[in-house]
């Protein structure tokens, strides 16, 4: 099993995450690659760029200038899928050397929630923030406390897809207990904005060969220095006149989610990866 397979699903460092999306990357064997990343506005998301930037922007992808690469950069509230994007970062990417044999297309797509630890539990959805109890990701907490932004309709609309109602589940304490209300609703936010990349991804062929490998993630933003969760994988290959789709990881069904904590750390599994 690939690495970033055996992390599907569990809690681990940024460093492990993102060097597992490098390898994984250049497993492909092409002779060139992009990079698109997805964040929420929020400014503890800056670690999880950061890293991505270091550890797998400037190893892999071309210079851009001044000696300096740079994945394509979504940044919103919620870490909401911009429509067209990936078309886009795909044609800036698509360099002389792809047009040769072809590239890797990493998108990386987060979403994030806040962890405080106080007396023993684990309380997802809070971050302690200049000295405050600050809602992380206040886009998501947003979403299931109810809010009139754009972001947040918008959000709700997406979380409709494909006619099921997630959101009445998550907030249903019968169902999803409110301890993980706002993690879960992160794990199903990354997924569902990595089904709309490769929806848009379908709209279009791709401007030279490509080879799409799509990671939603949740990063978990804590005091330490955060950790992140993978959700799944996606790999697309639009070398050829048809798309072939692979999928391994965690569904978009909150009530399927199962969640351990294994020596300190998540683990979810589900109906789908086990
Ligand atoms: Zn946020």
């Amino acid at each position: 099993m690939s690495d970033i397979r055996s992390l599907i699903g569990r809690e681990a460092d940024i460093p492990r995450v993102v060097r597992a999306i490098r390898i994984c990357a250049e497993e492909i064997d092409v002779s060139a690659a992009g990079g698109y990343h997805i964040t929420c506005s929020d400014e503890s998301e800056w670690e999880s760029a950061e890293l991505f930037d270091r550890l797998f922007a400037q190893q892999v992808l071309p210079r851009l200038k001044m000696d300096r690469a740079a994945v394509f950069r979504t940044m919103n509230l919620g870490g909401r899928y911009e429509t067209g994007a990936i078309h886009i970062a795909e044609e800036h990417f698509a360099t002389f050397a792809s047009r040769q044999s072809a590239k890797v297309m990493v998108v990386k797509v987060n979403s994030h929630v806040g962890l405080i630890r106080r007396e023993g539990r684990f309380l997802y959805g809070t971050l302690k923030r200049y000295g405050n109890d600050s809602a992380c990701c206040g886009a998501l907490v947003s979403l299931n406390s109810g809010s009139d932004l754009q972001a947040v309709a918008e959000l709700a609309e997406q979380f409709s897809a494909d006619g099921h109602d997630r959101l009445s589940e998550l907030q249903d304490e019968e169902l999803i207990s409110p301890d993980y209300r706002a993690l879960l609703t992160a794990v199903v936010n990354a997924r569902l904005q990595a089904d709309r990349v490769l929806e848009d991804i379908r709209t279009k062929m791709p401007e030279s060969p490509t080879v799409f490998l799509i990671i939603p993630c949740v990063t978990i933003n804590r005091n330490e220095p955060d950790n992140e969760l993978v959700v799944g994988e996606y790999g697309v290959d639009a070398t050829g006149s048809e798309l072939n789709v692979k999928y391994h990881g965690l569904g978009s069904n909150p009530l399927e989610y199962r969640i351990e904590i294994d020596r300190g750390l998540l683990k979810i599994t589900d109906d789908q990866y086990a």
